[in-house]
C-alpha cells in the first residue's frame, strides 16, 4: 500500500465529505497514521485525505477497516500487506493555517518539521502546529 494506491480507493467529493476533517499524508510512511486517526476518536466516520497538497478525495471508517482486515492472501500477496498493526510512534497533529477562517484549515497531519513545516494548500503560508 502507497499514497498512489491510496489515490484509487478514495471517494469522490459529495454532500458527505462536505464536513470531513482534513488529514495531510505526504510520505508512503505517514499511511499508519490515517489508521491512527480513526483509532483516536471513535466518532470520527469521515476523513478528507490531502495528499502532495490535493484534496485527493475522502474516505470512511469502514473503508480503512477493510483495509486492514487480514484477509486470504495468495502466494506473493505479502509483499502489499498494509500497516502490521498501530505503532505508538504515530502522533496526529492538528495544525492551522494563519490565515483567519481558511477552509483548508485545520488540517490533521502525521509529521511535522518546525525547519520545514508544510504549506497551507490555498495560502502558501506555513501551518502550525494548534
Ligand atoms: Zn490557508
Amino acid at each position: 500500500m502507497n499514497l498512489d494506491e491510496l489515490r484509487d480507493l478514495v471517494h469522490t467529493p459529495d454532500a458527505s465529505s462536505e464536513e470531513a476533517p482534513l488529514l495531510r499524508l505526504d510520505q508512503d510512511d505517514d499511511l499508519p497514521g490515517l489508521v491512527r486517526w480513526f483509532g483516536e476518536d471513535r466518532t470520527r466516520q469521515v476523513v478528507t485525505l490531502v495528499v502532495e497538497g490535493d484534496q485527493i478525495g475522502y474516505l470512511r471508517r469502514q473503508d480503512v477497516y477493510d483495509l486492514v482486515q487480514p484477509g486470504a492472501m495468495g502466494v506473493g500477496d505479502s509483499g502489499r500487506t498494509m500497516l502490521p498493526g498501530t505503532s505508538t510512534g504515530w502522533t496526529v497533529i492538528l495544525l492551522d493555517c494563519p490565515e483567519g477562517g481558511c477552509p483548508d484549515s485545520p488540517v490533521y497531519a502525521v509529521r511535522f518539521d518546525a525547519a520545514h513545516p508544510p504549506r497551507c494548500t490555498r495560502h502558501d503560508l506555513p501551518l502550525a502546529p494548534r
